[in-house]
C-alpha cells in the first residue's frame, strides 16, 4: 500500500519520503511503537517507493496542506501503487524486497536470517536498492541477532534493513545502537475508523465504537468481534450508571465487581477495553452537558441513556471520572491488579 493510502505518521512518512528524494534514506532503521498502528505497512511502503518503475513525484504534501510555504517547494515521493514492482512487492514475491517474520513458534531463528543474509551479498536483482524487512524483530533469537550484527554495521551495499517492532526494548543494546531509531505513536480514533471503515468495510457505526476501545491500533480494533463489543459497551454503561447513583461504600465495592466479571474474570487486558468503553462514554457525557454537536458522539446510539446519565454526573464529576479512569488504566498498564484497581476507580467516581 502506497503513503498515500496509509492513515496517520505524517511527521514519520514526511521524514521517510525526504529522505528517498535526497538518497539519504539510511541503511539500518527501526520502527519503534505500538502494535497495529501499521509500521510494517510503512516499511513496505518505503521499500515500494524506492523500488517504484514510475514513481509519483509531487512538489507538496498529498494532504494539501500547503507546506510548500516555509519550507520552501518540498518534494514528495510515493509508489504508483500498480507497476510491476509494486505489484510484486505488496504480493510479497518481490525478489530484492526480503521479509523475515517470526514462525509459528513465534521467534525467527538464525537459519533464515543467514539466509536472507547470504541473498545480500549479491547487487539487488530486479530492483534499485533490496530491503530486509524483519517483522516482530523482538522474535529474534539472541543468536539471530549477533547474526544480524556485522550486517548491521556495515551493511551491504544497495541493502536496507528495517526492524519493526513494539517492543524495541527486547532487542540487545548493541542492535539498537547501529539502527536510526524511528517512533510510531497511536492511531486517533478517527483514523482507526476511517481504515475499518475503507479496508474492512465495516459498518460506521460499529466502526466508531470499536476504534473508541482500541487504543489507536488497528489490530486491536479488529480483534475485537461485534459480539464482544457489545457485551464491553453493556457492562461498561451498567458500571457507569450503577456508579454514579450511589454513595454507599460497600455498593460502590459490589459494582466494582461488574469490571472484574465473574467465570472466568476478565484478564488486565479486558478489564482495560471495558474502561476505554467507559472512557469514551464519560467524553460524550461531557459533550452531551456542554450542548455541543452531537455528530461527535462516539456512542450515538446510547445517547438517550447518556443524557439521563448526565443528571447525575454532568460537567466536573463526568471529568473527573475520566481523569480516574484515565489513572486506572495506566496502573493496569503497569501491571496492578485488576480486582484493586477497579475497586480503587469505584470509589473515585
Ligand atoms: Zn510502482
Amino acid at each position: 500500500m502506497p503513503f498515500r493510502d496509509l492513515a496517520g505518521h505524517r511527521p514519520v512518512i514526511g521524514l521517510l519520503t525526504r529522505a528517498i528524494v535526497r538518497g539519504t534514506l539510511p541503511p539500518t532503521l527501526l520502527f519503534d511503537g505500538p502494535p497495529g498502528v501499521g509500521k510494517w505497512q510503512v516499511a513496505q511502503a518505503v521499500a515500494a517507493a524506492v523500488n517504484c518503475l514510475a514513481p509519483i513525484v509531487a512538489a507538496r504534501a498529498e494532504d494539501g496542506s500547503g507546506e510548500e510555504g516555509a519550507a520552501g517547494s518540498e518534494t514528495r515521493i510515493d509508489a504508483c501503487g500498480t507497476c510491476k514492482s509494486c505489484d510484486r512487492i505488496a504480493r510479497g514475491v518481490h525478489v530484492d524486497v526480503l521479509a523475515l517474520e517470526p514462525d509459528e513458534k513465534s521467534s525467527i531463528k538464525i537459519d533464515p536470517v543467514r539466509e536472507v543474509l547470504e541473498r545480500c551479498n549479491f547487487r539487488p536483482f530486479e530492483g534499485k536498492r533490496r530491503f530486509v524487512l524483519i517483522r516482530d524483530a523482538e522474535m529474534l533469537e539472541p543468536q539471530a541477532q549477533n547474526a544480524l550484527l556485522k550486517s548491521l554495521e556495515e551493511p551491504p551495499a544497495s541493502t536496507v534493513f528495517i526492524l519493526v517492532t513494539s517492543v524495541a526494548g527486547v532487542l540487545l543494546q548493541t542492535v539498537r545502537s547501529r539502527c536510526m531509531r524511528l517512533r510510531f505513536g497511536r492511531l486517533t480514533e478517527d483514523e482507526v475508523t476511517g481504515v475499518l471503515t475503507r479496508d474492512y468495510a465495516i459498518a460506521p457505526a460499529e466502526a466508531r465504537a470499536a476504534a473508541a476501545l482500541a487504543d489507536g491500533s488497528i489490530s486491536r480494533a479488529l480483534a475485537q468481534s461485534s459480539e464482544d463489543l457489545a457485551e464491553v459497551r453493556q457492562t461498561a454503561q451498567a458500571f457507569l450508571a450503577q456508579i454514579v447513583g450511589s454513595d454507599d461504600v460497600r455498593q460502590k465495592l459490589e459494582v466494582a465487581k461488574l469490571l472484574i466479571g465473574a467465570k472466568p474474570e476478565r484478564t488486565r487486558e479486558e478489564v482495560a477495553i471495558v474502561l476505554r468503553a467507559a472512557q469514551s462514554m464519560l467524553r460524550d457525557l461531557e459533550v452531551i452537558h456542554a450542548g455541543a454537536d452531537l455528530r461527535v458522539l462516539a456512542n450515538p446510539d446510547l445517547q438517550d441513556s447518556l443524557t439521563r446519565l448526565t443528571r447525575g454526573a454532568g460537567g466536573d464529576r463526568a471529568r473527573r471520572a475520566f481523569q480516574s479512569v484515565d489513572r486506572a488504566l495506566m496502573a493496569l498498564d503497569r501491571n496492578a491488579g485488576s480486582k484493586v484497581v477497579a475497586e480503587w476507580l469505584a470509589m473515585q467516581i
